[in-house]
C-alpha cells in the first residue's frame, strides 16, 4: 500500500463529513448514531486455482452501509490497496449519492484485494466466480445490487450474473447492473458516470458564468468515468482537453489533446503515457495547471491539504469517489475554487444503473435518446436541489450535498421507526 494511503483514512474521512452534516441539520442523537455504524459488513477469504495448478487466497468485502430507503447498491472494486475501511467509506458514500439524486437505493459497496493487472482472465474469472458464490446468500435483485468500480467492468458484472443465476436456477437479470447490453444492461451504462459529470459542469458553468467553448479542462485517470468525460467536454462542449493522465503517467498540450486518439492511444499500449503529440508532466503538475475545469477521475485521496492551495481550476468535478479530503475543502472555498462534490458529480453512473434494474424488472428496454434524457433531467435536477440546500445553509456543494442527502436517509429511518 502507499505511503500516502496509509496515512489517510477514508472511513475516518466519510464519518467527518457525515458529523459535520448533521451538525448543520441538528439532526436527532439516536438517528444520528444509527446512520454512523453501517448495517453489514461481510469479509470473505477464499481460494482461488491459478493458471500454474496454484491455490492462492483472496480476501473480499462486502458492506451494506444503509438500506432505509432501498436495497443496497454498489460496485465492486478490484485493487491491492482495497480494505474494509475504504470498502465502508464507499458504501457511504452510496447511501448519500442514491438519496442526493433521489433513487430508490440505499449503500453498499464491495473489493477484492488483487491486482487484476498480473492476473489471467481465466484467473479473474475464478476469482470473480467464487467471490460471487460467497456474496450470494447476501445480495439480489431486492436486496443488494453490485455493480462495475475501479478495474472491474461489464465482464465481471457478466460472471457475476451467470454465477448467481445458476445457483438460483433460473436466469437473474436485476442482480448487477453495468452488464453487457446481450444479457439485460442498459444503452448509456458505460457512458452514464462521465455523462453525468459533464451535466453537472454544464450547470455549474452556467451558474458561474462560465462559457465553456474554448475553455481549458485537465482530467485525472483516464478510465471509464475520466476518459468520457473527456470526450463529452470536447465534443458537447468545445472545451480545450489540455492534460490527462493514468496510473503510469500525465501528458500535457497546451493546444489541446485528442480524447479519442489518446483512448485509442491507451488501448494499443495500455497507458496515456507516451502520447506523441503531449509532453510528458508528472500527476502534481497536471493538478496544478491553469484550467476552468479540472475532473479527477482516478481514486481517492488525491487533494489534500497539501496540494490544494495549488489547485487553479475554477471547477473541480470530482468522478472519482472522495477525491478531496476534507482538510482540503476549506483551502479550495477560501480560494474560490466551486467543487461540485461526488456524490453529485459522479451519480449518473447509479442513476442509469438504477434505470437498467428498472428496465431488467420490467424486461422491457428503453432508447439511448430516453436513457439519456431522463439522466439529463436527474442530474440537472439534483445539482439545483444541491445549490439550494447549500445556499439555504450558507454552506459549500458539498455539505449542501451531504444536508439534502443525509435529512432524506434520516426521514426514512424516522417514518420506518424500529424492528421489532
Ligand atoms: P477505471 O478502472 O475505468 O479507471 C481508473 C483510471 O484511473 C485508470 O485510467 C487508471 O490508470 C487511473 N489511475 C489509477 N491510479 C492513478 C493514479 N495514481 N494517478 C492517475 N491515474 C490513476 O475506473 P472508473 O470506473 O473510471 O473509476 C474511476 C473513479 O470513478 C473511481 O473513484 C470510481 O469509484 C469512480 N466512479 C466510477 C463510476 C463508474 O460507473 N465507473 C461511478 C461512480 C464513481
Amino acid at each position: 500500500m502507499s505511503e500516502q494511503k496509509a496515512q489517510y483514512n477514508p472511513w475516518q474521512a466519510a464519518l467527518e463529513t457525515f458529523d459535520a452534516a448533521s451538525e448543520l441539520l441538528d439532526l436527532d442523537e439516536n438517528i444520528r448514531e444509527r446512520i454512523r455504524y453501517p448495517e453489514r459488513e461481510l469479509t470473505f477469504n477464499f481460494p482461488v486455482k491459478m493458471r500454474d495448478g496454484r491455490i492462492k487466497m483472496f480476501t473480499g468485502y462486502r458492506v451494506q452501509h444503509n438500506t432505509a430507503r432501498g436495497p443496497a447498491k454498489g460496485g465492486i472494486r478490484y485493487h491491492p490497496d482495497v480494505t474494509l475501511d475504504e470498502v465502508r467509506a464507499l458504501a457511504s458514500w452510496m447511501t448519500w449519492k442514491c438519496a442526493v439524486v433521489g433513487i430508490p437505493f440505499g449503500g453498499g459497496k464491495g473489493g477484492v484485494v488483487c491486482n487484476p493487472k498480473e492476473m489471467e482472465p481465466s484467473e479473474l474469472e475464478g476469482l470473480t466466480r467464487r467471490f460471487a458464490t460467497e456474496l450470494a446468500p447476501f445480495i439480489g435483485p431486492e436486496r443488494d445490487i453490485p455493480a462495475p468500480d475501479v478495474y472491474t467492468n461489464p465482464q465481471v458484472m457478466a460472471w457475476i450474473m451467470d454465477t448467481y443465476s445458476m445457483m438460483r436456477g433460473y436466469t437473474v437479470t436485476g442482480i448487477v447492473t453495468g452488464k453487457p447490453t446481450s444479457i439485460g444492461g442498459s444503452l448509456g451504462r458505460f457512458e452514464a458516470t462521465g455523462r453525468g459529470c459533464v451535466y453537472t459542469i454544464a450547470e455549474a458553468a452556467k451558474h458561474l458564468n462560465i462559457n465553456l467553448n474554448g475553455s481549458r479542462a485537465v482530467i485525472q485517470g483516464y478510465g471509464n468515468a475520466g476518459s468520457v468525460a473527456a470526450t463529452l467536454l470536447h465534443e458537447d462542449h468545445g472545451m480545450k482537453i489540455i492534460a490527462v493522465s493514468d496510473s503510469r503517467g500525465a501528458i500535457y498540450n497546451a493546444n489541446g489533446l485528442s480524447p479519442r486518439a489518446v483512448l485509442e492511444h491507451k488501448q494499443k499500449t495500455g497507458t496515456v503515457a507516451g502520447y506523441p503529440e503531449a509532453d510528458a508532466i508528472s500527476n502534481e503538475e497536471l493538478l496544478a495547471l491553469e484550467c476552468e475545469v479540472l475532473v479527477p477521475a482516478a481514486l481517492e485521496n488525491v487533494i489534500t491539504e497539501k496540494n490544494a492551495a495549488s489547485i487553479k481550476a475554477r471547477i473541480v468535478a470530482e468522478a472519482a469517489n472522495g477525491p478531496t479530503t476534507p482538510g482540503a475543502d476549506p483551502i479550495l472555498d477560501d480560494n474560490g475554487v466551486f467543487v461540485i462534490p461526488d456524490i453529485l458529480a459522479n451519480a449518473g453512473g447509479v442513476t442509469v444503473s438504477y434505470f437498467e434494474w428498472v428496465q431488467d424488472n420490467y424486461s422491457f428496454f428503453w432508447k439511448e435518446h430516453d436513457i439519456n434524457q431522463n439522466l439529463l433531467d436527474v442530474m440537472v435536477r439534483s445539482f439545483n436541489d444541491v445549490l439550494e440546500t447549500s445556499k439555504k445553509y450558507n454552506v459549500n456543494m458539498r455539505r449542501g450535498a451531504y444536508a439534502l442527502a443525509v435529512d432524506r436517509v434520516a426521514e426514512a429511518i424516522r417514518v420506518r421507526g424500529i424492528y421489532p
